[in-house]
């Protein structure tokens, strides 16, 4: 099979419906759009397009499971999540490929997504056995203090385009896991992975209702109706942060549980004692990592100013000798961005750094011909006032900013409304936890350029959201404490008789 056909019978692969109480339907009305392949700008398929009443019979149907669900044995729960695990590793090599067809990545970025994604099925395949409640004697004796942790209920999730299949499966397995039903709606501009996902959990077992999938061109449309019926229970999304805060603004109404991971400005902070190799090595990662279009990206490079030229240039090295080519292509490095309106938010925020001074060290173009690809791009001192500093670049550009103190660095890294996650790099112990215990974030990446595991607590502070996805954190966001004041009269009742055993 030569590269055009494999690429062909994976699209064809994917049941390009919507997925309602366990069967595959067209929209209301019939309707679908269109998925392009970034690096072409061509239509690779169409999919079905919700309409408003196909969102609501989404929420009918999770609706409808909910109970049952509950009361399916925490075991089986957590085995439709291990079958899941091992179908997506089996089938690595088309998801991978279906993954990099709509949204550009590299192969080997999709595979390391899908690795990863595929991880919060098997660690929460883990955890659905482990949801207790307490039990306490309360602080006069008089009572007993017993809780219980019951599904938080039906969920709406609404998935970004950039991770399309981890930031699903970063809800979905914690809500498996806990007996929540949901309705799950993955950004229209990369919805085949998310379908791809729903018929791996329907081979797995995931009874009809439990997992909805509704894709479609209008996201608030859709959205409106589920968010203010009183079924639904919670809203997890995760995306930008003005969606973000019109979207908690919706779930007010209802007063739902709600969960944010939006928005990051990441910043790299480097002291003069780290080894630089290590260093260069970790900002690729963090840097380049889905080309930069991650909400973990290292959004700034602060430097040591004694050693800021010296990274700078070893960074321009690296980046500029990256290959940049369609993702499906063999060795390709960096994938082309997203659509043309990314693409041309990069080429501004360059243009506006290079117009206040930051002088070029590598890259900075477009490339010409088809496709939405910008080049590895290395900006050196760049100024305070440059846009970037402030505004998520979500591409492959990296604007060094030099320091003089440790209070300046962590005064630089804090000037700024967002706090997912920052990267720090020092071989002083005693610098590191001090600087890190001053940082404004919800997650820190000591010497290392990547912080993601679904082992682990994800999740920011500030405007960057609230709420954590993964670790044992994760399934608290699916989960309602019910206390029970138990009543417990203070003396046992007179012995009657029998043999008492020692
Ligand atoms: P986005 O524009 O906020 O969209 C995210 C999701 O929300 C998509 O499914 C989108 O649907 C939907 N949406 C947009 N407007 C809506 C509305 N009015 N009502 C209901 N749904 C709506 O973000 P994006 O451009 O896809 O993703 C990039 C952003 O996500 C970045 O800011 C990035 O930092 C953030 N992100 C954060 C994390 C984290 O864990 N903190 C992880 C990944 C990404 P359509 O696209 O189909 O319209």
């Amino acid at each position: 099979m030569d590269t055009q056909t494999s690429e062909q019978s994976v699209i064809e692969g994917v049941k390009k419906q919507l997925y309602i109480n366990g069967e595959w339907r067209d929209a209301a009305g019939g309707g679908t759009l269109a998925v392009e392949d970034p690096s072409t700008g061509e239509t690779l398929c169409e999919v079905a397009d919700a309409q408003p009443e196909d969102a609501l019979a989404a929420l009918d149907a999770a609706s409808k499971a909910q109970v049952e669900w509950a009361k399916h044995p925490p075991r089986q729960r957590g085995e439709i999540l291990r079958s899941a695990f091992e179908m997506i590793t089996e089938q690595m090599d088309e998801l991978a490929t279906l993954m990099t067809l709509e949204m550009g990545k590299p192969v080997a970025d999709s595979k390391a997504e899908i690795t990863y994604a595929s991880e919060f099925f098997r660690w929460y395949s883990e955890q659905a056995v482990r949801i207790n409640g307490t039990y306490a004697v309360s602080p006069d004796g008089a009572q007993r203090i017993m809780t219980m942790k019951q599904p938080v209920g039906p969920c709406l999730m609404i998935t970004p385009w950039n991770f399309p299949m981890a930031m699903g499966t970063r809800k979905i397995g914690p809500a498996i896991a806990a007996g929540c039903t949901m309705v799950m709606k993955p950004a229209k501009q990369t919805p085949l992975s998310m379908l791809k996902l729903a018929e791996i959990l329907e081979e797995a077992g995931l009874p009809a209702g439990v997992l909805n999938v509704v894709v479609s061109s209008s996201s608030s449309d859709v959205i409106s109706p589920i968010i203010n019926d009183p079924r639904l229970r919670k809203l997890t999304f995760t995306g930008s942060t003005p969606v973000g805060r019109q979207l908690m603004e919706q779930a007010s109404e209802q007063v739902l549980r709600v969960s944010m991971e939006l928005g990051g400005n990441a910043p790299f902070i480097v002291f003069d004692d780290a080894d630089l190799d290590d260093v260069v090595a970790a900002a690729m990662v963090a840097k380049m990592r889905n080309m930069g279009e991650a909400c973990t990206a290292a959004n700034r490079f602060h430097v040591a100013s004694s050693v800021a030229d010296q990274f700078a240039e070893k960074l321009a090295e690296q980046m500029g000798s990256m290959k940049v080519a369609r993702g499906t292509e063999e060795g390709a490095q960096v994938g082309p961005l997203i659509d043309e309106d990314q693409l041309g938010k990069v080429e501004e925020l360059v243009g506006d750094a290079r117009e206040k001074g930051a002088k070029v060290l590598v890259g900075a173009q477009k490339v010409d011909g088809q496709g939405y690809f910008y080049q590895p791009t290395v900006l050196n001192d760049v100024p305070k006032e440059a846009d970037l500093r402030y505004e998520e670049i979500f591409g492959p550009v990296a604007p060094i900013f030099s320091f003089d103190s440790e209070d300046e660095a962590v005064a630089a890294a804090n000037d700024t409304e967002y706090g997912l996650v920052a990267y720090v790099f020092t071989s002083n112990l005693n610098r590191a936890l001090r600087v890190i215990e001053r940082l404004e974030v919800g997650m820190v990446g000591l010497n290392q350029g990547m912080v993601s595991n679904a082992a682990a607590p994800f999740g920011g502070v500030k405007q960057s959201g609230f709420g954590r996805e993964g670790g044992a954190e994760g399934i608290e966001e699916y989960l309602e404490t019910k206390y029970v004041a138990v009543n417990l009269p203070a003396e046992a009742p007179e012995f009657t008789g029998g043999t008492s055993v020692q």
